[in-house]
């Protein structure tokens, strides 16, 4: 979504051309990565519960698939916008190479609120989606996952749209589904566990122990709640946590100094990751403006959210005692933002390495689906741990060595690996 007048492409683009400069990358080459090499935009009619047809946008768009099928999730969200999706998909190009799986990138949305449609209703749309895109989608071409306001049960209808219109079973068109439906074990945790195991890391070569830190966590839905879940089991201490309140339209961050209890607020949360005001005052959490996770006295500032909420104004309120980022979002800092986080020697973990731990697992969800063999849920996790940290010791060696940015340092070994597919293949 076009979030407070910046654009998410554009974002992408700018951080894309920096170090394409840097890597002196061939005009030709250039031109080719900046752009998706494919895009569907597309309507899709549906009979709501009232015996109306209202009509909702969808999108696809396919950014590169030289190191394998699009990968990347679907987005349910009103403010969605087709050059979001297209920020979105370069990024999940970016993330899939860095963590080294066989996997291009993609991003779906639809323009929809899901807090104002019967399950009937989002079956319809996600069931209409495949129906537009069938010849486009697939095990072997592109394939979605779960990602802001959709989960498990979408991915279901949309297989189960998919396969009736091919006539076959094909659990690898699409990720995250249910347990026990071709699903793996441990993905609903693995965005929000990765975000973490990357942190660990980066706390670790700093001689930083967890359990002396403080963190504050924008967002409340699967990302942010399995990383607070993971962070608070190592040891650290989560102070603050903001969440959307759809009846107000707005944010509240709700702050106790305690810590937060994840079972607790899990409690008095809707299904998309609201917290019940009313219930968390008397818990004894403080309810605060949306902004007011940015500026809390912690170590660690955790973005769960949306793109562009770290920005030229928010980012002033970020408290002295912050050294750590870890970006759970995809795109939470814009560009000027960015280079005050830099200029302050914040470490920066970015999104696209800090939160590959979904699309990881959804590789590893596509492996067992082609085994038709389950792995345990600690046989995924510890996969996933394995292929996270060595990601980050490769990113942040690199940062090391060439005296980088980790943004830079992550889009150098990513960008170079998707550059030499393409040369490979002879595209350019
Ligand atoms: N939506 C997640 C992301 O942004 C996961 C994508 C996937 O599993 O394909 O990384």
């Amino acid at each position: 979504m076009s979030t407070k007048g910046f654009n998410s492409f554009e974002i992408a683009q700018a951080q894309f051309d920096k170090v394409a400069a840097l890597l002196d990358l061939d005009a030709g080459t250039r031109e080719f990565l900046r752009w998706p090499m494919r895009e569907y935009a597309f309507s899709i009619p549906v009979r709501m519960d009232d015996g109306r047809v209202k009509v909702f946008r969808g999108f696809r768009v396919q950014h590169n698939d030289a190191r394998g099928p699009s990968k990347g999730g679907i987005r349910f969200h009103p403010q969605e916008t087709v050059d979001t999706v297209r920020a979105l998909s370069m990024w999940m190009t970016w993330k899939c190479a860095v963590v080294d799986i066989p996997l291009g990138g993609g991003k779906g949305g639809v323009i929809c609120d899901p807090h104002n449609l019967s399950a009937r209703e989002q079956e319809k749309i996600c069931r209409g989606w495949v129906r537009q895109l069938v010849r486009n989608v697939g095990p072997v071409q592109d394939v979605p996952a779960p990602d802001v306001m959709t989960n498990a049960q979408h991915m279901l209808w949309m297989l189960d749209e998919f396969e009736a219109l091919q006539g076959g079973r094909y659990p690898g068109f699409i990720t995250g589904k249910p347990v026990g439906m071709g699903g793996s074990l441990g993905r609903t945790e693995a965005t929000g566990y990765g975000v973490v195991f990357t942190l660990r890391e980066a706390l670790r070569e700093h001689g930083v122990a967890v359990e002396s830190t403080r963190a504050s966590v924008q967002g409340f839905g699967n990302v942010s709640q399995y990383a607070i879940r993971l962070y608070q089991q190592l040891g650290g201490k989560v102070i603050c946590v903001s969440s959307w309140d759809q009846k107000d339209q707005a944010s509240y961050s709700f702050k106790r100094n305690s810590g937060v209890d994840m079972d607790e607020l899990a409690g008095i949360t809707d299904a998309f990751g609201g917290i019940d005001k009313e219930k968390a005052k008397k818990l004894g959490y403080e309810v605060l403006p949306g902004d007011a996770w940015i500026e809390q006295p912690v170590e660690i500032l955790l973005p769960c959210a949306l793109e562009n909420q770290i920005t030229p104004e928010t980012v002033k309120k970020v408290h002295a005692a912050v050294k750590f980022v870890a970006e759970g979002a995809n795109g939470p800092t814009t560009t000027e933002a960015d280079v005050v986080l830099k200029d302050r020697g914040i470490y920066l973990i970015p999104d696209f390495l800090a939160n590959a731990g979904g699309v990881t697992c959804s590789y590893f969800e596509q492996v067992q689906c082609n085994m038709n063999y389950y792995w345990e849920k600690d046989e995924v996790l510890g996969k996933l741990d394995s292929k996270m940290t060595s990601a980050f010791l490769a990113v942040s060696e690199l940062a090391r060595e060439r005296k980088l940015y980790m943004r830079d340092a992550a889009y150098v070994i990513a960008i170079n690996r998707v550059a030499q597919a393409c040369k490979d293949r002879g595209w350019v």
